[in-house]
This record gives structure tokens, C-alpha cells and sequence, in this order.
């Protein structure tokens, strides 16, 4: 009767994935965006395996998970791609992480925390090149470069890069890619001729990393290609793989007459006598509450539909007449090996990115890592931090206490 449910990451699979995405794009860096606790994969598990695979820099949200990341000990470059005023700039600036700006009035509130802490920010301006989130509209793009190259002559900052955010690289052919990518080369050569050298420049994610080598410049920026996902239609590539495994176990199985309605609302009637099992994990647990008669998910080595409505922490699968127990394992979506449903699919069914499902389980459920050895798990939790570099290989499993 055991209903255990978990998270399974496969670390081996992330070192992998930024290892093909390194080779694909040749002599660009990767920068392997670890917001969102990795795409809802682990921060730190999630930075060390895309390090040991070759990943040059770490992209964050926050200064929170920048600080996180360094506190374990990761020395490589790390970029808060996200900009806000009342930031902890002087402990980012302090720990020697990376921060951007896309207006003025930001980047001398970093400069002005740079000279609090006796050490040059590291910026990389933002330009925004069409998106309208965040960065300097091309009409302030001038303002925000000359402001940048006067606090530089101060001493207090440094511009180490320039870049800018696709609004739809995932969308192929849309005319505004080639736009954006316009508006972008036209913001580097402006700010070039007004003296920036930025030792990087960078506009890809992992739609553009995937179909545009025109977007890739010095650094390209993948996120969901890290855990082998992709916001394209139809996916990631098959030489990208599914690193998120989510399983359970059927804590009950009853067999029921026909026409017996099932769940809240009775949203399922049964055609036929038939064998129900019951899934002990819900819409709190991270099922999507629109997946009610639509998810598939695979038990003894069968396809499955989620039968009625999803409720909080349940939902149920009708088995028809396949031999189910009390206990079988329920692989919720996994990287499809084995007839399991993929987080695509289920994105696909569900109208959704694959990067809105995985992201939805593992604040709720046990997250556990498979896919490095023990020796190298053991390596890490034993080296004192200042010997886990963001070149050691060994670095792959930095797993803080998980089981692996
Ligand atoms: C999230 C994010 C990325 C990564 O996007 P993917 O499509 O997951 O590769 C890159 N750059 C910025 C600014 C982002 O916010």
C-alpha cells in the first residue's frame, strides 16, 4: 500500500543535455538559467550537473538564488537576469555576481552600492529589443550606455555584457525575431561606437539555441533545454532528454459496476464493469486540475487516463480489465523510455508549456537525483566548498543531504 510519491531528476541527463547544447553551438558559452529552483529540478543539483557538462555561466532570477548558488561553493559567472531597485545589490556585488540593468536610474543605484562595497558591479545592460518587459526601450538605450560608460570611468562598474530576451523564438518564422535580432545588432553597434567592449553579448534562449545560429553571438542562454525541454512546437529534439521523472503508487484498486460515476461531479460514468485505481496525488500535489478525463499516465506498462475529476490531493485512473494492485508504481510523465507519458504530452493535452507542468510538482512532493555515481556524490558532499570549482567534475552532484 505504498503511496510514496517523488520527484525523480535525472542529473546525468542535465550534465548531457548541456553537453550537446555546448557542442551545437560551438564557440558560444552557455549559460544555464537555473531560475525557478531549475525549472522546479533543485537549484543547486540542477547548476552543479549543467557545470560539470560544460556550462561556462549560471543565469538566476533573483540575487537570492545567486547568493544560494555561491554559498555552495559555485565559483563560474552568475547572472541575475531579473532587475529591481530594492535588490541586495551590495551582497550580489560583494559575492562577485552579476547584475543587470536596463535603465539609468538602476544602474547607478548598483554603481552607488559598488562604492559602498570598495568593488566594481559587474553589469550587463539590458536592451529591449521588442519583448516591452523588462529592459531600456531603444529610444533610452543611449542614455542608459553613456550613464554605464560614465560610472565605468569611475571605477564602479564594469560592463561585462550587453543582451536582450526573444519574445518569440518559439513561434517559427515570426517576423518579430528577425526584428528583435535587428534592433539588438543595432543596440551593439551603438553602444560600441560610444566606447562599450562587453566581453559578452547575448540574446538566446533555448527556441533561438535550437533554430536561429544567427541569435547565438558570444552566449546563449537555454533554460528548459537544460532539463530537456523545449517551448517549441512539438518539443525539445530527441538529442535533448527529459531529466523529471514523476511517480507514484496506486494506494487502492476496487472494481465497480457500469455506469458508476466517479469524482466530484461525476464528471467519469463508467461504460463497462470495470477496475479503478486511486492516484494519491492531486491538484495541491501539482495535477493540473484541467487534466480531469484528459492525462494519461502509465501503470504496469499501460496507458491510463485520469477518470473524473481531479480533486485536491487524489484523482483516479479507470484500468478497464488490466490486473492492477494497491502499490503499483504510476509514472505520472518521465522521458518516455518506457511508454510513460512525456511532460510535452502532457502539455500538449493540456494547453500548456511541458515547463508549467514540471515546475507545478516539486514544491509539494519529495524530489530525489539519480544519474551520478556514488563516488561522485560522495566527492562532493565531502570537499569543503572552496574545492568544489565550477570546472570540477565532481561537482555533479552537489545534492545537500538529498537522496540520490
Ligand atoms: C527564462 C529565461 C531564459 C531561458 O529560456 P528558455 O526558453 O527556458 O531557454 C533565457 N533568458 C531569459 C531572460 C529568461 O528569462
Amino acid at each position: 500500500m505504498d503511496g510514496h510519491s517523488e520527484a525523480v531528476v535525472d542529473l546525468g541527463a542535465i550534465r548531457s543535455n548541456v553537453t550537446a547544447m555546448a557542442q551545437h553551438v560551438g564557440n558560444a558559452q552557455v549559460m544555464a538559467v537555473v531560475k525557478s529552483d531549475g525549472y522546479g529540478h533543485g537549484l543547486l543539483e540542477t547548476a552543479a550537473a549543467a557545470l560539470a557538462g560544460g556550462a561556462a555561466w549560471l543565469g538566476v532570477g533573483h540575487v537570492a538564488e545567486a547568493l544560494a548558488l555561491r554559498a555552495a561553493g559555485v565559483t563560474a559567472p552568475v547572472l541575475c537576469l531579473l532587475a529591481a531597485p530594492d535588490a541586495p545589490h551590495n551582497d550580489a556585488i560583494t559575492l562577485g555576481v552579476d547584475l543587470s540593468a536596463g535603465d539609468a536610474s538602476l544602474m547607478r543605484q548598483i554603481a552607488a552600492a559598488a562604492e559602498a562595497v570598495g568593488r566594481p558591479a559587474r553589469l550587463h545592460l539590458k536592451a529591449d529589443t521588442g519583448m516591452s518587459r523588462g529592459g531600456a526601450p531603444m529610444a533610452r538605450w543611449p542614455e542608459l550606455v553613456d550613464a554605464a560608460l560614465a560610472e565605468q570611468a569611475t571605477g564602479r562598474c564594469q560592463i561585462v555584457g550587453i543582451w536582450s530576451h526573444l519574445a518569440c523564438a518559439d513561434i517559427p518564422g515570426h517576423p518579430s525575431v528577425d526584428a528583435q535580432l535587428a534592433a539588438f545588432r543595432d543596440a551593439l553597434d551603438l553602444a560600441g561606437r560610444a566606447g562599450a567592449r562587453p566581453a559578452v553579448r547575448h540574446l538566446a534562449n533555448t527556441p533561438a539555441l535550437l533554430t536561429r545560429p544567427d541569435t547565438w553571438f558570444d552566449l546563449v542562454r537555454p533554460g528548459g533545454g537544460v532539463t530537456g525541454l523545449c517551448t517549441l512546437p512539438g518539443g525539445a529534439p530527441g538529442w535533448l532528454r527529459p531529466a523529471m521523472t514523476v511517480r507514484t503508487h496506486l494506494v487502492q484498486v476496487k472494481r465497480v459496476a457500469p455506469g458508476t460515476g466517479v469524482s466530484y461531479g461525476h464528471r467519469y460514468v463508467t461504460g463497462a464493469e470495470t477496475t479503478l485505481g486511486l492516484v494519491p496525488l492531486g491538484y495541491h500535489e501539482g495535477i493540473p486540475r484541467a487534466a480531469t478525463n484528459v492525462a494519461p499516465v502509465l501503470v504496469r506498462g499501460r496507458r491510463l487516463t485520469i477518470a473524473g475529476t481531479v480533486c485536491m490531493n487524489q484523482c483516479v485512473v479507470d484500468a478497464a480489465d488490466l490486473p492492477i494492485e494497491a502499490g503499483d508504481e504510476v509514472v505520472l510523465f518521465g522521458p518516455g523510455d518506457n511508454g510513460e507519458p512525456t511532460a510535452q504530452e502532457w502539455a500538449d493535452l493540456l494547453g500548456t508549456l511541458s515547463y508549467d507542468i514540471v515546475t507545478r510538482f516539486t514544491a509539494k512532493i519529495p524530489r530525489s537525483y539519480c544519474g551520478v555515481t556514488e563516488a561522485q556524490v560522495l566527492a562532493v558532499r565531502t570537499a569543503p566548498a572552496s574545492a568544489r570549482g565550477a570546472s570540477d567534475h565532481t561537482e555533479v552532484a552537489h545534492a545537500g543531504g538529498q537522496e540520490v
